[in-house]
């Protein structure tokens, strides 16, 4: 039921998938499909459906993340972790760059307040919107 998520082993991804996983990667802030597709035109992508299947098979693999609040994606920059069942993500207003934050005190904390009410999260994404500290220097 976990997906394994070592970039290492990359899984076998269909030349789509590939693209739009490479497209996230290169990228510096986070993009929408939309943005995927634009920049994938001429690799013979069309439609915007073809994104979006990718997309799936990439956040069922755990490679990619989705940004509820902004409707966009980032590839995942913590090719060491296992599981991603808890993320949070640093987002700057200024300069769209995205944090990826993992720190498992966030997780036990989430796990201590969730098991004492006895609701069982599956997924837990935490979104903060700010300033990166290169914004705040400016
Ligand atoms: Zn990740
Ligand atoms: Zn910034």
């Amino acid at each position: 039921m976990n997906t394994i998520h070592h970039h290492a082993e990359k899984p076998d991804l269909t030349r789509n998938q590939s693209l739009v996983f490479e497209a996230l990667e290169d990228a510096d802030t986070p993009l929408t499909a939309y943005n995927i597709l634009e920049r994938l035109t001429g690799e013979g992508l069309r439609a915007p459906l073809q994104v979006y299947r990718a997309l799936d098979k990439l956040l069922d693999l755990g490679m990619v993340h989705r940004l509820e609040s902004l409707n966009a994606f980032v590839a995942c920059r913590h090719p060491d972790c296992d599981t991603h069942a808890t993320v949070a993500f640093a987002i700057c207003d200024e300069c769209g760059t995205v944090a990826e934050i993992s720190d498992t005190s966030l997780v036990s904390a989430l796990e201590a307040i969730t098991g004492r009410t006895g609701f069982a999260p599956r997924k837990t994404t935490v979104e903060m919107r700010g300033l990166c500290s290169a914004c705040r220097a400016a």
